[in-house]
């Protein structure tokens, strides 16, 4: 097997656009991972006919006294893994040289549940989310909304995030506003959402990043999201990896920020 066989970010943002319960499926299957890592497990464990279902290494496996079975292939997840600097031969190398710096790596370290025998597994729940504790997490506040123009659904600002009373989708309006912070996106200017908001990519990101929330959360307003991106992405425009790797990161980052008892991979 060859590293290039994984699929990319955009792909996998692409299939959780179009594919409704995608995303509620790789969560519900790999709850403790990153979302980009649960899509990617999921997709390889659809292609491959194995049941999704709770992911280990070989040796933490081994610490639950289960063994792989002989012949089964790793499932490919993204990890950070540490390098040195190659540009060593530079004057100008910065004098911070002994903080290790990581690059993602695909690597096939990880076996599902099916891929291994032994003493029965607990299989924890999912645990819950809940919206003011994932604000606190973030360090954002909500502020009045104090917008003359109804059409204006809500609007991010620095750290603050406000949402009209009267949004056709309030929740979904919050993951979107929460998107368009924790995506980098509020840092230099105040940006107000109306229904007729331009279709610029940074629209799309915080677009992603409700439908992730509303979706795995099981809320309403996922179809939503999904008529939006897809009618976004029907233009000769693709959402770039980079920006689907934000997107998932960003999804992970607020839902973990939600559940606190959660753990993260
Ligand atoms: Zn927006």
């Amino acid at each position: 097997m060859t590293e290039r066989q994984h699929t990319t970010w955009g792909e996998l943002l692409r299939d959780a656009v179009e594919k409704p319960g995608r995303v509620l499926e790789a969560y519900t299957a790999f709850h403790n991972y990153s979302l980009g890592n649960a899509l990617l497990a999921l997709e390889q464990c659809i292609r491959r006919n194995l049941q999704p279902g709770p992911l280990n290494t070989y040796r933490a496996w081994l610490g639950r006294k289960r063994q792989v079975r002989k012949g089964e292939t790793g499932i490919t997840l993204c990890m950070p893994m540490p390098f040195k600097s190659a540009h060593t031969d530079s004057v100008q190398e910065e004098p911070t040289e002994s903080q290790p710096r990581y690059a993602f790596r695909f690597r096939a370290y990880w076996f599902v549940l099916a891929q291994t025998e032994g003493e029965e597994t607990h299989i924890p729940p999912i645990p819950g989310f809940d919206t003011d504790t994932a604000l606190r997490a973030l360090n954002i506040t909500r502020t009045p909304f104090d917008e003359m123009n109804g059409n204006i659904q809500g609007f991010a600002n620095g750290r603050e995030i406000s949402v009209n009373p009267f949004a056709a989708l309030p929740h979904k309006t919050t993951f979107h506003e929460i998107g368009h912070i924790v995506l980098g996106h509020t840092t230099s200017e105040k940006l107000v959402d109306s229904e007729q908001t331009a279709k610029h990519i940074r629209e799309v990101e915080a677009e992603s990043v409700a439908l992730i929330c509303c979706e795995t959360l099981g809320l309403e307003g996922a179809d939503f999201c999904r008529g939006y991106i897809q009618h976004w992405l029907k233009g000769e425009k693709e959402i770039p990896n980079s920006s689907a790797a934000q997107i998932f990161a960003a999804a992970t980052s607020i839902l973990k920020a939600g559940t606190p008892a959660a753990g993260s991979q």
